[in-house]
């Protein structure tokens, strides 16, 4: 697996870097749209390459559902860990949707759903998975003057050093209300599903869901995507 940006285009200067961290669809993706569009910037949905590797490796029948406990099985974990390395599927920036290409197919629009989230969120547990894609996350800010990653562990793991760091959250009835008006399916499902996903990915050992040291907690529960955008710039432009 690569990413699209990889060395070749590397920066002589250090490019600025905002990472956005948060719970399920706090709305995460549409502030980092907003905000890399202001300064001309690329973004990141960094749960894309989570997404990207549990919809591939379902596909090529790689059971890590049934095998899945605290401890893997080690058979698993390798053909994922190969998967991570492979060329079959690539994740892609794009100034509209992070994207996700397997054999040469655009697989974008099936991995957004929240039972991919639910798959992501199990094979984000393992920590060589973790460790694997980590360098191609990085690679994504070598491809331009700026970039906005958003996920979970972008300001504490991924990019410790950047210069703005962002925890977005909302209240669950709105991040539940928000991603089942996307899908058409009931709030109170994927209020739950989302419920667990969190506590999955706040409660792991390795690189869980928190608040960065030195950023800046927005609550959009009585926001609206323009004001937390904004606010989101203003503070970029204060460090800039
Ligand atoms: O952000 P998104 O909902 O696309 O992420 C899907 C899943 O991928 C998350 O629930 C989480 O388990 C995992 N993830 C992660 N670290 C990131 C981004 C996502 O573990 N930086």
């Amino acid at each position: 697996m690569n990413n699209s940006s990889h060395s070749s285009m590397k920066n002589q200067k250090v490019p600025f870097i905002v990472t956005i961290d948060g719970p399920s669809a706090s709305g995460k993706t549409s502030v980092a749209r907003g905000v890399a569009k202001k300064f001309g910037w690329n973004w990141i949905s960094t749960g894309a390459f989570y997404r990207g590797l549990a919809y591939v490796a379902k596909l090529l029948q790689i059971d890590f559902e049934s095998e899945f406990s605290e401890k893997i099985n080690p058979l698993i974990e390798d053909k994922l860990i190969r998967l991570c390395q492979s060329s079959l599927w690539k994740v892609q920036m794009d100034p509209e949707n992070t994207r996700v290409v397997f054999q040469g197919k655009d697989i974008t629009n099936f991995i957004y759903r929240e039972e991919v989230g639910e798959w992501a969120s199990k094979v984000s547990l393992i920590e060589s998975v973790r460790a694997h894609l980590l360098q191609a996350q990085r690679d994504c800010a070598q491809a331009g003057s700026g970039l906005v990653a958003e996920g979970r562990d972008c300001g504490s793991v991924i990019f410790p050093k950047a210069q703005v760091k962002i925890y977005l959250t909302a209240s669950s009835s709105q991040r539940a209300e928000r991603r089942a008006l996307e899908e058409g399916s009931s709030p109170d499902l994927i209020k739950a599903a989302q419920k667990a996903r969190d506590a999955q990915d706040s409660e792991r050992k390795v690189a869980p869901l928190v608040i960065p040291e030195d950023s800046l907690v927005i609550d959009a529960s009585s926001m609206d995507l323009n004001a937390v955008i904004q606010t989101v710039a203003n503070t970029v432009l204060l460090k800039k």
